[in-house]
């Protein structure tokens, strides 16, 4: 019989590309999501797994779901991620992504259930010394969202000496992309991403596409990010679900593709991809974003034998606008 793991967050975007996966390498998937930014139809339809609508704060909840399934291991996606609002609003971000995952942390140990996959970021390095950036890279988060995963792995690696609780945290540079064969995308509202919005722009959805800060210290003025495909994302959760069941020991990773594009080259590569003009208005900087951000993956890839599939830029592009088109047919 496949094992059953529990998806926290499965109705969002990195969390959906990572049920699929699981799905598609044999596992019984359980989806718990509060619906306050996922979407059920994905779930529910899409995915066709079952959904528990509720908070990873809810303490009797997951007691009641530990009690009621065989759980082999949690994937914890649920987290609220925009790094500017989390700027102006960390007790939100401190509330749900720290106390929320203390509760979940918590209650898995009571159930003795001590495999985590959790979604880490590389912003929590914060303005990076050295680039890429390996995983010994010192911390220093800059906005509560980045602060506020910095501490879940503390938590972990405390869990890990007190209760033998093994984690394996996966720090993403930047998530981009769409399930290759159509199924799923990224659907976040408010959106604050920079492609899905350069897409939407491209669709007429929006007018323009603001530039958010040109005067970085970046050869052209604006930040540079290291996108990597969802879909590798995705499969790197299933190889580190592997390797903890295999009784690993906890481990971070980061998952990147190890090079760099800046907004304008994303923009750029955006309308060459859809074939549209797409308007450009340069605004401020926004508040908590490092000038630059490039990982190096190598650890992933030695370890856990990951080897993105799609690393290409324009490819990533091209499958985010795939789903867009589709999307708002
Ligand atoms: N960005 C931008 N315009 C936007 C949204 C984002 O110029 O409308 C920039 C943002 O400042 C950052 C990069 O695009 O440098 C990637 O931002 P995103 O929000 O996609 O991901 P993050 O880096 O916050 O995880």
């Amino acid at each position: 019989m496949s094992e059953t793991i529990l998806v926290t967050g499965g109705a969002g975007y990195i969390g959906s590309h990572a049920v699929l996966a699981l799905q598609q390498a044999g596992y019984e998937v359980i989806v718990l999501d509060n619906l306050s930014y996922g979407h059920r139809e994905l779930v529910e339809q899409v995915l066709q797994v079952k959904l528990i609508v509720g908070d990873t704060s809810d303490r009797q909840l997951l007691d009641q779901i530990f009690a009621t399934n065989n759980i082999a291991a949690v994937m914890h996606f649920a987290a609220y991620i925009a790094v500017g609002e989390s700027v102006t609003d960390p007790a939100k971000y401190y509330h749900n992504n720290v106390t929320g995952t203390l509760t979940l942390l918590e209650a898995m140990v009571a159930a003795s259930i001590k495999k985590f996959v959790f979604s880490s970021t590389c912003a929590l390095y914060g303005v990076p010394k050295t680039v890429p950036i390996p995983e010994d890279h010192p911390f220093d988060p800059i906005s509560p969202y980045a602060t506020s995963k910095w501490m879940v792995e503390k938590i972990l690696s405390d869990f890990d000496v007190a209760y033998g609780f093994k984690s394996v945290c996966f720090r993403y540079f930047n998530a981009a992309g769409a399930d290759p064969n159509g199924l799923l995308g990224e659907d976040h509202v408010p959106e604050t991403h920079l492609i899905p919005l350069v897409l939407l722009a491209a669709l007429g959805k929006r007018e323009s596409i603001s530039i958010l800060g040109t005067d970085y210290p970046t050869p052209d003025g604006t930040c540079i990010r290291d996108y990597i495909h969802v879909a590798d994302l995705a499969q790197a959760h299933v190889l580190g679900l592997q390797y903890l069941l295999k009784q690993g020991n906890s481990e971070v990773f980061n998952l990147g593709n190890g090079s760099g594009f800046s907004v304008r080259e994303v923009i750029e590569t955006a309308k060459t991809v859809t074939g549209k003009d797409i308007k450009i208005v340069e605004c401020d900087r926004r508040r908590g974003d490092p000038p630059i951000l490039v990982g190096s993956s190598d650890k992933a890839r030695k370890v856990l034998g990951w080897h993105p599939q799609y690393p290409n830029i324009s490819e990533i592009i091209a499958h985010a606008w795939q789903w867009h088109q589709q999307r708002h047919r």
